[in-house]
């Protein structure tokens, strides 16, 4: 014979088998998009040390390191360096141009 009591307490268990895969899902998605966060990062970050990236479209090495027009709105700089920062505002750049062809190469993700 059930009581009130052993209905809440079925009831109970019942809320945490249901929402305990959900938080263990929720728990692995967080893992899971971190780890692939930074594993990204880090191959963003190991291209951009090695100083050269591979033009996507004519396959030409790029030097990050050279002149550099600075896109950022207001600035517009023209500096000599590393191609990722502006040496007067500081913005980070998204992508620099290829010397071969002219297309753009990516710095670091989009997003
Ligand atoms: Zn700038
Ligand atoms: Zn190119």
């Amino acid at each position: 014979m059930t009581t009130m009591a052993d209905g809440k307490k079925a009831f109970g268990s019942l809320v945490l088998v249901v929402t305990l895969p959900l938080y263990a899902a929720y728990g692995a998605w967080i893992v899971v998009t971190s780890v692939f966060r930074f594993v990204r990062w880090s191959v963003w970050t190991v291209r951009l040390i090695e100083g050269e990236l591979r033009c996507p479209a004519c396959g030409l090495d790029n030097s990050l390191h050279g002149r550099w027009e600075c896109h950022a709105p207001g600035c517009g700089a023209v500096y000599l360096g590393a191609a990722d920062c502006c040496a007067r505002c500081h913005s980070t750049a998204s992508y620099i141009p290829c010397v071969g062809c002219g297309a753009s190469i990516s710095l670091r993700p989009s997003r």
